[in-house]
C-alpha cells in the first residue's frame, strides 16, 4: 500500500511556502486572521525546526530494523503489555476522528492495522502499538453521550496505574468544539494530575471563522480551568495531513526521543 500524498515531509516541502506552513504549523496559519494584540505566545511553545521534524518522521517510518506493530488489545489493566517503554495515549469522544488520526500518524508504516470496533454493544478495548524500541502508543476506547461505565472504569484504571504514560492526547472535534462529554475526560485527567494536550481534529471541515472561535474558546478554557493541559493546542486534519507532522514530532519529544530540540 502506498502512503497518501503529504504523508511525508519531503512531499510537503515541495509545496509553496504558505501551503507548507498551513500543513506543518496549522495554528500559525490562523494567526494572521486574529485581531491585532491577541496574545499568540501560546501558538508557538512547541515549534521544532526541520531537523527535529525529520527525526520524528524517521521514528514513524517502519523498516526491517525498525518495526511498527499493533501489539495487543486489553480490556483490563492486567492484560496490558508490560510498561517497558515510554507511552502516549489517545482519547476522545466516539467519532472524533481518533482512528483516522492514528492511521495518519502511522501512514508511513502502512502494514500497521488500526482496528476499529464500533459495533454498539461490543466491548471497547485499549489497543497497543509498539514503535520499534522507542515508545508505545495506545488507542483508548471512545466515550459517548453517556460515557458507559466500562469506559470510565477502564480509562480511569489505565490513567491511574500506567507508570510509563508520558502524555495523554485528548481529541476534540474542531468543527463542534468542546462538548459536555469532553468534561468527563478533562475532569479525570485533572483529578489524577495527568499531563495532557488537546488536539483539534477535522480542521479541514471547519470554516476559518468556526476554527478561530473554537481555538480561542478552548485556549481560554485551558488557561482558566486546567492545570495539567499543555497551553498550545494541536490542530490536525487526517485528510489533508495538516498538523500530523508536528504531532509526530511532539510525540517523539514527550517520549524522550528527541533529545535536542532546535528552534526553527
Ligand atoms: P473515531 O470514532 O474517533 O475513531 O473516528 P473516525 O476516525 O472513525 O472518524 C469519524 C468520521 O470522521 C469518519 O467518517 C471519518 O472519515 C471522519 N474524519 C476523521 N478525521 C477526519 C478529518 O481529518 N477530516 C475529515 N474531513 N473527516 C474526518
Amino acid at each position: 500500500r502506498a502512503s497518501p500524498p503529504l504523508a511525508a515531509l519531503s512531499q510537503v516541502l515541495r509545496l509553496e511556502r504558505s501551503r507548507r506552513t498551513g500543513i506543518v504549523f496549522p495554528l500559525q496559519k490562523l494567526e494572521r486572521y486574529l485581531a491585532p494584540g491577541t496574545d499568540t505566545a501560546r501558538f508557538r511553545l512547541f515549534q521544532p525546526g526541520l531537523a527535529a521534524l525529520q527525526r520524528a518522521e524517521a521514528l514513524f517510518r517502519s523498516d526491517r530494523g525498525h518495526p511498527i506493530d499493533y501489539v495487543s488489545s486489553a480490556v483490563r489493566m492486567d492484560h496490558a503489555p508490560p510498561p517497558a517503554l515510554p507511552e502516549v495515549c489517545f482519547i476522545g469522544r466516539s467519532n472524533v476522528g481518533k482512528s483516522s488520526l492514528i492511521r495518519a500518524l502511522f501512514s508511513l508504516a502502512p502494514e500497521v492495522e488500526v482496528r476499529v470496533s464500533k459495533t454498539p454493544g461490543h466491548t471497547k478495548k485499549m489497543n497497543f502499538f509498539k514503535v520499534g524500541k522507542y515508545f508505545t502508543l495506545v488507542d483508548m476506547p471512545g466515550y459517548g453521550y453517556r460515557a458507559p461505565q466500562d469506559f470510565v472504569e477502564m480509562v480511569e484504571a489505565y490513567l491511574q496505574e500506567r507508570r510509563n504514560l508520558k502524555r495523554t492526547f485528548l481529541l476534540v472535534d474542531g468543527v463542534v468544539g468542546l462538548q459536555k462529554t469532553d468534561n468527563i475526560a478533562v475532569e479525570m485527567l485533572e483529578e489524577f494530575g495527568i499531563p495532557y494536550v488537546m488536539v483539534l481534529t477535522k480542521i479541514d471541515r471547519a470554516s476559518r471563522g468556526v476554527l478561530l472561535k473554537n481555538v480561542l474558546e478552548i485556549q481560554e478554557f485551558v488557561k482558566e480551568n486546567t492545570q495539567g493541559c499543555f497551553p498550545q493546542l494541536f490542530l490536525v486534519s487526517s485528510v489533508e495531513f495538516s498538523g500530523v507532522h508536528l504531532l509526530r514530532c511532539f510525540v517523539a519529544h514527550v517520549t524522550g526521543n528527541l533529545p535536542t530540540l532546535e528552534a526553527s
